[in-house]
């Protein structure tokens, strides 16, 4: 597919240089456009920035007719269309907020052979819920005026993805309605599972994959222990942003509404120039913060997730997690709006097993909550690996720890192993469980990391079992080591104030796999540092 004997290859590269202005084509977009303009369906995996949109837009002036372009956004829509009309390409959405007169003129363009349009742009709820717009579609398609259908965002139809959107599933049926009309996906999600799911949504099994590397060289990876005390975790935040990034702009990621609420203030009472940005204030005030964020006059936003799609400010030079993210997906996206300019950025996660408990009882209700959740775990605790290669490992690529060139906390200053007796913790971890079990009580994270330091109540300490010394911070990823590898298993349990996740033998030891020989590699990992 990287041909350019195509039919349409000239044309393809004049368009491209004088109507888009661009001088050189990125990986994977020659191919994706010279698939889309075969009529061959495809599915492009990109990074965010990676420059998708070219890939249908171009090939939509190429081609006679009218390319559809689902997008889940109203304000990714608005930024494209602006792209649009200031090179004079014909475009226009419909959304929930269209007028009539708007609407009409769409529909008149869909079906008048003499309009100019080339892009049009809807929301899913548009196509699932408007019984009209179909219509109006099938004639569209019957008068050969729908060239291309692009879907963007289009792991939003699976619910491994991070961002599963229910009107997303009824694209399904567009493959049966539009015969001979091909489809494009287009997602910056990568793993295979995913991809397979969207694929078997869509009706388009075996379509071209097209997949652009994930690795974002310019990233420096970084996860550093959360203190447990909540100020020294402020003075942390204090002396990166006013040391490190001071003038310079970023995000920080928190778990919760409250949690960016009380930092916030926080923040500010040391001078430092933040907003909170999440989905409880009114949309004209988040998008005021947006918009001072962008003009620098915020030092960086305290948001939780609702800070996300449509986000692309160049010269983001630092996303912190002030709290782990609920899975690998989202970790990646994420710290992804660092450095979108490619110069140096860096991305900083504070890890503390509280948070885990945290984030577990949020997520353990979605179907694949913490299968996904375990997986960013993994990437926090194992800290003598090259984060970067953990990260492709997640998306199914490979990069050679080469690749990661020091932008890693791991290969900047690797961590000795000191070769430690570790055999005994898994089975200590689990007698402390047994001996709470025959007594009827129930532990939860943190008293079972203070009954294997040797602390909490005296009847349940067992003397061979306790490992005094030891520092919390490694008790911590031992036994969260053990929850991830599936000797120890969250048992949750809602009160009517809140949800508890209790500790109890995993599938593992249930089936009576001596933890001493299967865990010493993995605890080897952990941070048993000199
Ligand atoms: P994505 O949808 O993958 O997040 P976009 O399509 O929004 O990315 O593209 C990101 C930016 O990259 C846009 O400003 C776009 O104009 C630019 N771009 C796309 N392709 C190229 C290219 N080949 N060379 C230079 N800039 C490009």
């Amino acid at each position: 597919w990287d041909k350019n004997d195509f039919p349409w290859s000239k044309e393809l590269e004049n368009i491209q240089k004088t109507v888009f202005k661009i001088p050189s084509l990125r990986a994977h977009q020659l191919p994706t456009m010279n698939a889309v303009l075969s009529g061959i369906d495809s599915i492009l995996v990109m990074p965010t920035g990676g420059g998708k949109s070219l890939c249908f837009q171009l090939p939509a002036l190429l081609s006679e007719g009218i390319t559809l372009v689902v997008s889940p956004l109203v304000s990714l829509m608005e930024d494209q269309l602006m792209g649009l009309k200031a090179r004079g390409i014909e475009a226009k959405m419909l959304c929930a907020a269209s007028t009539k007169q708007e609407v009409n003129g769409v529909h008149s363009d869909m079906t008048n052979p003499k309009s100019g349009l080339k892009l049009l742009y809807v929301t899913p709820e548009k196509l699932a819920k408007s019984k009209r717009f179909m219509a109006t579609l099938q004639k569209m398609h019957q008068l050969g005026r729908f060239s291309h259908l692009a879907i963007d965002e289009v792991h939003c139809c699976s619910q491994w993805g991070h961002d599963f959107r229910p009107d997303y599933k009824f694209l399904g049926i567009m493959r049966k309605m539009f015969p001979g009309t091909p489809i494009l996906g287009l997602t910056a999600t990568a793993t295979s599972r995913v991809i397979q799911d969207v694929q078997k949504i869509l009706d388009i099994k075996g379509c071209l994959v097209l997949k652009a590397s994930f690795n974002r060289p310019n990233l420096f990876y970084e996860v550093r222990p959360k203190p447990s005390v909540q100020e020294e975790c402020i003075t942390q935040l204090h002396q990166l942003l006013e040391g490190e990034f001071k003038g310079q702009s970023g995000i920080i990621y928190t778990m919760t509404i409250k949690d960016a609420e009380e930092l916030v203030p926080v923040l500010r009472s040391r001078q430092i120039s933040v907003a909170p940005y999440h989905a409880q204030m009114e949309a004209q005030v988040r998008s005021k913060v947006h918009k001072k964020w962008v003009a620098n006059e915020y030092q960086a936003v305290v948001a939780t997730i609702a800070f996300g799609m449509g986000i692309d400010k160049p010269d983001v030079r630092f996303v912190i997690h002030h709290c782990i993210s609920k899975s690998m997906e989202n970790f990646y996206q994420e710290s992804g709006r660092a450095g979108r300019d490619g110069k140096p950025a860096k991305c900083i996660v504070f890890w503390r097993f509280a948070d885990l408990n945290r984030q577990s009882t949020m997520v353990f209700t979605e179907q694949t909550g913490l299968e996904n959740l375990y997986g960013l775990i993994s990437y926090c605790i194992d800290s003598h690996r090259c984060r970067r290669n953990i990260i492709a490992e997640h998306f199914d690529e490979r990069w050679e720890s080469a690749d990661c060139r020091g932008m890693c906390d791991h290969c900047r200053t690797p961590r000795e192993t000191k070769n430690l007796d570790t055999t005994k913790y898994g089975e200590n971890v689990l007698l402390i469980l047994t001996k709470a079990a025959s007594m009827n009580e129930r532990l939860t994270g943190q008293k079972l990391i203070d009954l294997f330091l040797g602390k909490g109540p005296t009847k349940l300490r067992i003397k061979e079992a306790t490992q005094q010394g030891l520092p919390r911070e490694r008790a911590e990823n031992i036994v969260a080591f053990l929850l991830i590898d599936g000797f120890l298993k969250e048992d949750f349990h809602f009160t009517p104030y809140n949800t508890i996740s209790y500790i109890v033998p995993g599938p593992k030891a249930e089936a009576g796999v001596p933890p001493s020989s299967l865990i010493v590699g993995g605890i080897k990992k952990l941070s048993n540092t000199s």
